[in-house]
């Protein structure tokens, strides 16, 4: 065996971990159902085109992040993110005519990155996607319930909404060529990426994260002079909405998405709290996607979140359910014991049995695996058909006989 170490940028989700983990899970699953989501799951693999055609083939995920592999001769995707599969179910399903379709989604997403804190190469995403409504009232929607369930995690105050829009198709062409005609003459200093970009897809230079592009990005025209009326008005219906919600949200005209399929609104909740990776949750309109799928025109918008840095954030994770601690002594109550344990838990009370030893190291279990009573089972209490109830808490005991236990066990709570 080459390792006992998990894959690099892969970590294992110990109890304690999974617990914060499935705090944001539930929460969101909450929320969602709230605003009318329905979970569903689509799988962990494709076929590659779904991504790479759908994500474009300029941006960070499709050109260094996918983990790909050949199988049969069929090319397959570990996917990077949720919505090509979402859409891609969308279209296979024939459910072009189920619109509005509001779905919820959890789980895995794999990218090839270098792994840092907040990063890792295998992720956890939750995410939604709301599919048939044009309007910016679906944009408003899934604002106003990326907003409740960070409030949910205990994050108010702790996160900033950064919203912009990238237009139409009309005016992102529009914008493109002004962009164009601006990095032109640094086409030189530009990265080696930023150079095929220019040729292929000059908006995603936008996004680059090397510092001599930033610079030079820093003065190039805002997204904001190209955008006729229509993206204008759209954009205007969006923030309105936001405000009569009470939504805080800054603009920031510099916000693109680092994939293909956006328009309209895109937008990003960050914090400060976790250094560079502050990105929590981000989304956008995804208006011809689905098209480009080969689907009918349908238009789109969703956000996904990341589980990880959200869970590293979130407050108020409830702490493990307290067992009662089944304490038989001698082989009699040993008999009895299991029975005993099997009754208490199909009543719906969770149960540690300790597995043999003397009374002191069992305590010393109930204590590890912080038991809420003890109950004691001994040949004294076996000859008066009763058991030792010890509240670990007040250290009080009372006896309790064997055929009122499970009620009176239900009744501490
Ligand atoms: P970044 O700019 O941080 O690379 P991104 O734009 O690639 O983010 P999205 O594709 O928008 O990220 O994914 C949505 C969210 O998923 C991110 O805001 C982040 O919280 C989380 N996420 C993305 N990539 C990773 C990763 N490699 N490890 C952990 N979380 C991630
Ligand atoms: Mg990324």
């Amino acid at each position: 065996m080459a390792s006992l170490q998990p894959v690099r940028g892969t970590h294992d989700l110990l109890p304690d971990d999974m617990r914060r983990h499935q705090t944001v899970v539930d929460r969101i699953r909450r929320c969602a159902a709230l605003y009318g989501f329905e979970e569903m799951a689509t799988p962990i693999f494709e076929f590659t085109e779904v991504f790479s055609r759908t994500l474009g083939e300029t941006s960070d995920v499709v050109s260094k992040e996918m983990y790909t592999f050949e199988r049969s001769g069929d090319h397959i995707t570990l996917r990077p993110e949720g919505t090509a599969g979402i859409c891609r179910a969308f279209i296979s399903n024939g459910l072009a005519q189920q619109v509005p379709f509001k779905a919820f989604y959890q789980g895995p997403m794999f990218r090839y990155e270098r792994p840092q804190k907040g990063r890792q190469r295998q992720f956890h995403q939750v995410g939604v996607e709301l599919l048939g409504i044009e309007s910016p009232q679906a944009d408003i929607e899934v604002l106003a319930l990326a907003a409740q369930f960070l409030d949910t995690l205990g994050l108010q105050g702790q996160v900033t909404l950064e919203i912009n829009t990238l237009g139409d198709s009309a005016s992102r062409t529009a914008y493109r060529d002004a962009l164009v005609a601006y990095l032109m003459p640094f086409h030189d200093q530009l990265s080696e990426d930023s150079k095929t970009r220019l040729e292929k897809n000059p908006l995603r230079i936008l996004d680059s994260k090397d510092e001599g592009d930033r610079k030079i990005i820093a003065n190039a025209p805002v997204f904001s002079d190209s955008l006729n009326d229509a993206s204008l008005a759209f954009f205007e219906a969006v923030k309105q909405g936001l405000d009569a919600l009470g939504i805080a949200y800054t603009v920031n005209p510099r916000l693109v998405r680092g994939l293909d399929y956006y328009c309209h609104t895109a937008f990003e909740f960050t914090t400060t709290a976790l250094g560079a990776q502050g990105t929590v949750l981000a989304g956008g309109r995804y208006d011809g996607l689905i098209q480009s799928m080969g689907g009918t025109p349908t238009p789109g918008i969703g956000w996904a979140a990341g589980v990880e840095r959200l869970a590293m954030l979130v407050d108020g994770v409830p702490d493990k359910a307290r067992p009662i601690a089944l304490i038989p002594m001698g082989d009699a109550a040993e008999a009895l014991a299991l029975p005993l344990a099997n009754q208490l838990r199909r009543a719906g009370l969770p149960v540690d049995m300790a597995y043999g030893g003397a009374m002191k190291k069992r305590m010393k279990r109930a204590n590890t695996v912080n038991a809420r009573v003890a109950v004691i089972l001994g040949d004294d209490e076996l000859a008066r058909n009763e058991a030792t109830v010890r509240d670990l808490d007040s250290g009080e005991q009372s006896a309790v006989a064997l055929d009122g236990l499970v009620q009176a066990l239900t009744a501490l709570g």
